[in-house]
This record gives C-alpha cells, sequence and structure tokens, in this order.
C-alpha cells in the first residue's frame, strides 16, 4: 500500500531558508529587504536543526516551549533555551536563538507526514501520528507565530513596520466556502431504513412514496448558493465524476454528474466548481487525468483548476507530484479528518514542498480547517450542537489574528433541516460569526490571484 520512500538529497541551510523566506514574503508582501541568514547578517538565524534534514527520521526532538506575546508556542530545533527568544541588539542588528526557519520548514514543507509510515484503512496519515496531536497544538498556527518573531526582527534591523496582507476591502482575514457534493439522492435512505428495522411499515412506505413522487432533501444547492450568499459569501462546489464506489468498497458519488449536469447547472449558477476526486485518484496520474477530463466534459467548463479528494484522500509521497503533473492551481484536501485546525500549522496558503526535486511544489495549498464531519461523527469528535462555536472560537481568532484564511466545508446533505448535531443551524452560527468578524468572503480563483 504505502509507497517506498524515494531517494531524497539532504537539504541544505539554504534551500530550507530560501523556502521559508518565500512564504515570510508571500506573508508579508510589503515587507522590505533585509538580509536574514544563518552566519552573520542584519537578522541572524542560530542553526539548531544540526544533521535532520540529511536524514529520514519523520520527528525531531520534542520542541522547547517558549512565551510570545502572552502565548506559550512549542520551537522545535531550539538549540539554546536558556537564551532569549530574539536579541535585539544596537546597529539595527538581531538575533533569533531558536530555529524558527528549520521549524517552519518542518511543518509547512510535509515533512513529518512524508517521511512517517503510518497511514489509516483510507490511506491517509492519522492525525494521532503527527506532531500537532503529541503535543497539543493542533489549533495553534504555530508557523505564523514564527513568521511574528521573524517579522519583529525584521523591523528592528530596518526601523520600518512590516504589514501583513490585508484581503479585499482591506478585510483583516478571508474565509472560504466548499462544499463537496458527494450525494443529491439518498437523503430518505437512512429514514427508511430505520422505519423498516423497526418494523413500522407505513413509515417505510411513506419515505419510499415521498423518495419516488418528491424531490430529495438533498437536491438542493440552490439552497446551498442561496443560503451562502445571503451573508455575501460566494461557494465553491467540488464535483465527484465518479458513481461507482471505489476498489476496496468506499462509496463514492450516489450521481451520475453527466446525466444530473444539465439540472445542476442553473442550480449552481456561476459558483465556482472543483474536482472532488474520486478513491484511489490520489495516487494515480492516469486515473486523476481521466477523472479531470470527465468532469471537463460533462460540464463544459474547461478551467477546473482546484481539487480536493473525496475522504480527504492523500498519499503524501505522491499526490503532491500528480497535481503538479497535470497544472492543478489549488488544492484544498489538507486538513485533518478527524480535528479541526491547522495540519502544516499555519493559516496562510502555502506551497508544499517537492523533496525529491528540492524546491517548492507548483499548486497551492489552501489548508482546510474545519470540516463538518469533523464535528460530529462516531469517528471523530463528538460535539453537541451548542458546542460546536465554541470549541472553533479560539482557531478562528488565530486565524483573524493573523490575517489568514478560513476554509470550511460544510457538504449540501448537511444542510438539510433534518440534520440537528451538524447541519444548518450549526453552519449559521459559523457564517454569523464570520461575517461578525468582518471576514472578506472569497473563492479559490480568489485566493489564487490576490496570493501569487
Ligand atoms: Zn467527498
Amino acid at each position: 500500500m504505502l509507497p517506498p520512500l524515494p531517494a531524497i538529497p539532504p537539504i541544505s541551510a539554504e534551500t530550507r531558508l530560501a523556502y521559508v523566506l518565500r512564504h515570510f514574503h508571500m506573508a508579508f508582501p510589503a515587507a522590505p529587504t533585509v538580509r536574514i541568514s544563518y552566519s552573520d547578517a542584519p537578522v541572524r538565524i542560530v542553526d539548531g536543526a544540526g544533521e535532520f534534514f540529511g536524514q529520514t527520521q519523520p520527528y525531531p526532538a520534542a520542541p522547547n516551549y517558549r512565551d510570545w506575546q502572552g502565548q506559550s508556542i512549542p520551537f522545535f530545533f531550539d538549540a539554546a533555551p536558556e537564551k532569549p527568544l530574539l536579541e535585539l541588539l544596537p546597529n539595527q542588528r538581531a538575533i533569533i536563538h531558536a530555529d524558527v526557519v528549520s521549524a517552519a520548514f518542518y511543518l509547512l514543507s510535509g515533512w513529518q507526514e512524508f517521511f512517517s509510515d503510518e497511514r489509516d484503512r483510507h490511506g491517509r496519515f492519522p492525525y494521532t501520528a503527527s506532531v500537532q496531536h503529541r503535543y497539543g497544538f493542533v489549533d495553534v498556527p504555530v508557523v505564523n507565530y514564527y513568521f511574528d518573531v521573524l517579522k519583529t526582527a525584521v523591523e528592528h534591523a530596518t526601523g520600518q513596520p512590516v504589514r501583513p496582507r490585508r484581503w479585499m476591502n482591506d478585510a483583516p482575514f478571508a474565509a472560504f466556502l466548499t462544499h463537496d457534493i458527494d450525494n443529491l439522492y439518498s437523503a430518505w435512505k437512512q429514514p427508511a431504513k430505520a422505519a423498516l428495522k423497526a418494523g413500522n411499515l407505513l413509515g417505510f412506505g411513506r419515505q419510499l412514496w415521498q423518495h419516488l413522487t418528491r424531490p430529495d432533501a438533498w437536491d438542493n444547492l440552490k439552497l446551498v448558493r442561496e443560503t451562502v450568499a445571503g451573508y455575501g459569501a460566494q461557494s465553491t462546489f467540488f464535483f465527484l465524476p465518479e458513481h461507482r464506489p471505489g476498489a476496496n468498497g468506499t462509496p463514492n458519488a450516489d450521481y451520475d454528474v453527466a446525466k444530473v449536469w444539465p439540472r445542476l447547472a442553473p442550480a449552481i449558477g456561476d459558483a465556482e466548481i472543483g474536482l472532488h476526486a474520486s478513491i484511489g485518484r490520489a495516487v494515480h496520474t492516469g486515473d486523476l487525468k481521466r477523472e479531470e477530463h470527465r468532469m471537463q466534459r460533462c460540464t463544459g467548463r474547461d478551467l477546473v483548476k482546484g481539487i480536493r479528494f473525496h475522504y480527504l484522500g492523500w498519499e503524501p509521497r505522491l499526490t503532491p507530484v500528480l497535481l503538479d503533473t497535470l497544472l492543478f492551481h489549488y488544492d484544498t484536501t489538507l486538513g485533518f479528518a478527524e480535528h479541526y485546525g491547522f495540519r502544516n500549522s499555519y493559516c496562510l496558503p502555502f506551497h508544499l514542498f517537492d523533496f525529491r526535486q528540492s524546491q517548492p511544489h507548483d499548486f497551492l495549498e489552501i489548508p482546510l480547517n474545519v470540516m463538518d464531519a469533523t464535528l460530529h461523527h462516531p469517528n471523530y469528535l463528538r460535539l453537541a450542537p451548542d458546542e460546536i462555536l465554541p470549541a472553533l472560537t479560539p482557531m478562528l481568532q488565530q486565524i483573524e489574528r493573523f490575517g489568514g484564511v478560513c476554509t470550511v466545508l460544510w457538504h449540501n446533505e448537511n444542510f438539510d433541516p433534518a440534520n440537528q448535531h451538524n447541519g444548518p443551524r450549526e453552519f449559521h452560527a459559523i457564517m454569523e460569526y464570520l461575517r461578525s468578524r468582518q471576514a472578506a468572503f472569497v473563492n479559490g480563483r480568489d485566493i489564487c490571484e490576490l496570493v501569487s
């Protein structure tokens, strides 16, 4: 199952530095130029990585915790815990004693999942195997804190303030609303099954009759689009072009996109669409290419450049290479199914690192922060409806603090009022919050244009 680890060249300090500074400048586009280096420079970083990036172990030594602006933050590769984190010297020079560049590289690049052998039954890197789980920081974007340290050093070294990126209309942060369309015609099945199991033949008959004579409650894309538009936001829909189950029996779509597209097109209007790649497609270029073609043929839209994998399928050793090969502009798969938060500990779009080529990947990763299923599911969290927004609020505050993007995945089936756990009421609570905090509502295209 797990692809073997390819031969990887050691990653030099210069390569790490260039990769991380590229992201620093994406986060702070107007930052003045100043030399930042591991050797003598106005902003000097003390190298704490040793030989770590010349080997293939997935995990570094335990982080050291330091206070930064009132928050306790884990610093990996912190070789001198007795020294101050940031030393501001006269003559506009600064020294950062914890190696924030190596730590940012480790988390952003995807190192832990690439080198780890752990996968769950869907072939995914499990949350329980992550440093975020082990050290308890999944809802803290620690790379943004590392960049905050770096920014403070740059401000000292240049004497100029460094401002974060702002979103359209000067909004302090952004929100990206997405819907994976797995099911359109299955709302009746669960209540019908329950009625049958309880021997309630009348109830079963009523469900079946409704199914045959009335539109399904999940055939609701117009309602989804209008609900989201009611907040001044826009929906991005990810469609699944495969309706046969995957090789392991896992279901794909309950609809045939080619057949239903003439009806779906008016329902979604001019909303952005992306590919929801089916089971198994995260590991095979040819299969993924065929799926993309099928989607383009059905929809008549030839610019499907965004993607999210069904079941958040992702093989770190293969999938990123596939996405570059097929010239996708962005992916938005990378969140943990088991927990909301930051899989790469960062709340802005970024580029994963291509370990084979020792350079960043081309496609933009727009991290996924909140998935409806995560919040209430036997295998994931089991939050009560009124626990959901309070649980998410600290994470949302972090995204706002750093001017990031909050990506929300709410399946169309969870706009069904019959869902009282993670349904429309809970979605409205999140949307009310985002609107009250003046988030800019963006889609994937907007993000790619603004960030690149
Ligand atoms: Zn899906």
